[in-house]
C-alpha cells in the first residue's frame, strides 16, 4: 500500500543532501550534553541529521559538532557511525514485518 505523503525534508549536516527525515539518521545532543545517535528520532535536544553514506559519515565529525554546537568527540562519532551502518545494513538486507511472516525460526 503506497500511502503517498508529504514529509517534512531536512538536510544532511555533512553533505547537504536533502532526503524525507525518515530516510535520514538522526544525532542528538541531549539537555545534559551527551551526544548519540538517536534511533527513534525523538530524543529531547538539538539534532542533526545525517544521510548515512559512508563518504559522508567519513567526513561527519566536525560539520556535526558545528551542527550541534558542542565538540564531539572520536570515539561517540564512531559509535554513532557503527549505529547507523549497522541500520542501513539491515534496512537494506531485510523489511522485518512487511511480509507478516513469522521471522527468526531459523531454516
Ligand atoms: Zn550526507
Amino acid at each position: 500500500m503506497n500511502r503517498p505523503r508529504r514529509q517534512p525534508e531536512r538536510s544532511c549536516v555533512s553533505c547537504g543532501a536533502k532526503r524525507p527525515k525518515r530516510q535520514l539518521y538522526r544525532v542528538v545532543r541531549s539537555p545534559a550534553g551527551v551526544v548519540a545517535f538517536d534511533p527513534v528520532g525523538k530524543a529531547p535536544g538539538r539534532g542533526a541529521y545525517l544521510c548515512g553514506e559512508d563518504e559522508c559519515l567519513k567526513r561527519a565529525l566536525p560539520r556535526l559538532a558545528h551542527a550541534l554546537d558542542i565538540a564531539v568527540a572520536e570515539e561517540v562519532m564512531a559509535d554513532v557511525r557503527t549505529q547507523i551502518t549497522a541500520r542501513r545494513d539491515s534496512a537494506v538486507h531485510g523489511r522485518v514485518g512487511a511480509q507478516g511472516g513469522p521471522a527468526g525460526s531459523g531454516s
